[in-house]
């Protein structure tokens, strides 16, 4: 690597500690950490001030997750406790001066954690990284812009340029950014979506003409049957389960589905009831079916075949609302059962009891996140929970349809409003009237187009609005490689993280405001999951008086970069031009200004959801045909999946526990089923080398401890980000193209026994 920097965090030294799953979620401990983790970062009054704002209807919205608000009313404390570890670390009172910062080469900053990287606190300054140099120096704002209009400048094709979005950018700040992309000629522009749901809206555009999901919050009070699929709201949308606990009040039942039985899906305490806070908590799930990584589809199927054999389809929304339900039904019939059992890992007993409780349900919500969206048939098994839903006449009523749960805070509103590499006429054409910008209509690239397209040398400027994506994306070694081959990149950021480190050959870090802090130009907007547009107003004073707000920066660079028209940049700082700009070009932000000011904003059309009618080229919805996946893996190998631990959001990590999975100090670790263990002849502890195979490459990981786990057997799971550097930039979902993060083809081979007993003291 360029410079010597490591694109990888270092092994890390502590000893792993593991010690029992947890049996219950949230409680006491989940309030103590929250204020621990505000208390050390951001002190007492900043921690009492952005709690009793974060989430409330004057005040900003979390920068974690996408979890809605209730719509007609905010309890005192409107959170949660990864939320508080998002606010409370941007709020933090350390400072990432430019001192600081240039006081290491980069080398040297590479070879800290990302947990150290984040905890040198809030970046004050523009930085920069000339190429003839191993350090960042302090730059100004204008010396800053004009090096970006040079760089733009020096194209020789608009193609060379790419422009990645992170889901925390405020709607404002993300159409501008589109148009900023489409007024150097390019419609190169990745964004995180790429890598988590850009599956579920690929398959819902096609099955239901929209790529979003279907439900209102209220609706988890009217489910008679919730599925959760493939995720974790413990830990990745903790206040999910405020709604699944509603629902359960309400006499409705809950089935998870996922190869891990995460605590949360297990009992939850409320920590707003003192009841609860009192008592054993609430059971949450009433059944948890284990399935193997990968067998969803067929788990599915035969819920569908069931659905058959009961007859319990909703055959006159059927026969108003859907085309090719025949062709589905018979294909599901052809379906093998021994195929079916084989894949899921789930009896066929057991399938036909779920299947019955499915076939009953009147109002039926499918939720599920990464456990679905990240694997080469991604596309199939979401369209499988479309014919589903669409079977049972599970849309256009409360309480039923679907609901893909989003990762980040604004990653939805993001592509709401134009982030988007493959954008529609209809979209172009309406921007082109309002800005006077020839749009450019060429297809541009996705995460994974854009590392391919910067291997082969073919991207000379990349500029990343927030985000971390040498962390974030598959392959990180080969997405190193990819970044340094740059000529310029540049991340508009709070915080330091590993992207600063593996870059182009010269560098910039342009430092923004937070959610949580105060923007002399007033609100900006997001959308949540649930489709609500609603404002974010932050009161903290910023971290440093240099900070500059991200439409502002967007701004700056386009006046920078086109200075003679013919859209007039300066004028866009004011956000209600913004938005009034972006009613102009999208259908639903009609009157956006004065709707987005009512208490709590208000909610995006959507066709399923308020009719149920379908944008599809048909005007109906879809059912379709999917063929179960053929997979033959190598003698000995296992399929290994990534995850989140507790202590970490996206690849943010605040510390090095995974409290509820009983899994402390280290984050190389493997998870395997012990039966596994014993036939691999492993050991609580030992450390593995991993290698994954895809096609002819296979790509080798040294040093992960293993971790005897419930799992199914030949299943193993990892920590993402560290567990990227195994997922091959070429396995990606089809039709999606999203990397396959949750089926890594792997084997394993042990290392030598003193490793295991240097470290087998600390082991519980
Ligand atoms: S559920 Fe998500 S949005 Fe809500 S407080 Fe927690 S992290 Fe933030």
């Amino acid at each position: 690597m360029a410079r010597g920097v490591k694109a990888q965090p270092p092994i890390e030294k502590e000893n792993l500690k593991v010690g029992p799953t947890k049996k219950v979620a949230a409680g006491l401990v989940g309030v103590q950490k929250s204020f621990d983790i505000g208390l050390s970062e951001a002190g007492i009054a900043r921690t009492i001030k952005t709690m009793r704002t974060v989430n409330r209807f004057d005040g900003f919205d979390c920068p974690g997750c996408a979890w809605p608000d209730p719509d007609d009313h905010r309890s005192g404390f409107e959170f949660c406790e990864n939320g508080a570890k998002a606010f409370a670390t941007e709020a933090t009172k350390k400072r990432a001066t430019p001192e600081m910062i240039g006081s290491m080469t980069v080398k040297q900053l590479s070879e800290m954690s990302d947990m150290e990287l984040d905890k040198m606190g809030r970046i004050t300054n523009p930085m920069i990284l000339r190429e003839e140099s191993e350090r960042y120096e302090e730059i100004g704002w204008e010396e800053a812009f004009s090096t970006i209009s040079q760089a733009t400048s020096a194209l020789s094709s608009p193609k060379e340029a790419v422009l990645y979005t992170s889901g925390r950018t405020s709607n404002e700040a993300a159409f501008l950014w589109g148009t900023l992309a489409r007024q150097i000629g390019t419609n190169n522009l990745p964004d995180c979506s790429n890598m988590c749901h850009e599956s579920s809206g690929y398959a819902l555009g096609k099955s239901i003409g929209i790529g979003k999901g279907t439900v209102k919050l209220s609706c988890f009070d009217k489910a008679d049957l919730i599925l959760v699929i493939g995720q974790n709201p413990g830990t990745n949308h903790p206040r999910m389960l405020t709604a699944l606990s509603n629902c359960k009040k309400n006499g409705g039942s809950i089935i998870s589905i996922n190869p891990l039985e995460e605590t949360a899906m297990r009992r939850f305490k409320h920590p707003q009831n003192p009841l609860h806070m009192l008592g054993s908590g609430t059971q949450i799930a009433d059944e948890h079916i284990p399935v193997r990584i990968g067998g969803d589809a067929a788990l599915l199927q035969g819920f569908a075949k069931v659905m058959i054999d009961e007859d319990s389809f909703d055959h006159a929304f059927i026969d108003e609302h859907t085309i090719d339900f025949d062709e589905w039904k018979k294909h599901i019939q052809s379906s093998d059962w021994d195929e079916i059992v084989l894949q899921s890992g789930i009896s066929k007993t057991r399938i036909e009891e779920i299947g019955k409780v499915i076939s009953k349900s009147r109002r039926m919500i499918v939720c599920w996140a990464m456990g679905l969206t990240q694997h080469e048939n991604s596309v199939g098994v979401i369209q499988e929970i479309a014919n589903l839903l669409l079977a049972g006449g599970h849309f256009g009523k409360p309480g039923a349809g679907a609901c893909p749960v989003r990762g980040h805070s604004n990653v939805q509103g993001d592509r709401t409003v134009g982030i988007n590499h493959h954008p529609s006429e209809e979209f172009l054409s309406a921007c082109e009237d309002a800005t006077g910008i020839d749009m450019p209509r060429e297809r541009g690239y996705d995460a994974v187009d854009f590392v391919h397209a910067a291997l082969d040398d073919n991207v000379r400027l990349y500029m990343a609005m927030g985000g971390n994506f040498v962390s974030a994306m598959s392959d990180t070694e080969r997405v190193a490689e990819a970044i340094s081959n740059i000529d310029l990149t540049v991340q508009i950021s709070t915080k330091m993280n590993r992207s600063h480190l593996v870059t182009g050959k010269s560098a910039l870090i342009l430092p923004c405001l937070g959610r949580t802090e105060k923007d002399p130009a007033g609100f900006v907007t997001v959308e949540n999951s649930m489709g609500v547009v609603h404002p974010s107003t932050g009161s903290l004073e910023p971290a440093s008086q240099s900070l500059l707000s991200e439409p502002e920066i967007v701004c700056r660079i386009g006046k920078s970069c086109f200075p003679k028209g013919p859209f007039n940049w300066q004028s866009f700082t004011n956000y209600d031009e913004t938005r009034d700009l972006i009613s102009r070009c999208i259908p639903g932000f009609e009157d956006y200004n004065s709707r987005v000011r009512e208490k709590g904003g208000f909610y995006l059309p959507n066709g399923p959801r308020d009719g149920p009618v379908w944008k599809t080229p048909s005007g109906k919805a879809h059912f379709f045909c999917n063929n179960l996946p053929e997979r033959r893996l190598r003698e000995g190998s296992f399929v290994m999946m990534t995850v989140r631990s507790h202590d970490q959001y996206n690849t943010t990590i605040y510390g090095m526990d995974d409290r509820y999975r009983g899994i402390y100090n280290s984050r190389r670790i493997v998870m395997m089923n012990p039966v596994d263990m014993e036939e691999l002849r492993v050991v609580k502890g030992q450390e593995v080398d991993i290698t994954s195979h895809w096609g002819d490459r296979d790509i080798h990981s040294e040093r992960w401890k293993v971790v005897p786990y419930e799992i199914p057997k030949g299943n193993l799971c990892s920590y993402f980000p560290e567990a990227n550097v195994l997922v091959p930039l070429e396995s990606t979902a089809e039709g999606s193209n999203t990397p396959t993060s949750k089926w890594i083809e792997v084997t394993l081979s042990t290392r030598k026994a003193r490793f295991w007993k240097s470290s087998s003291s600390n082991l519980n």
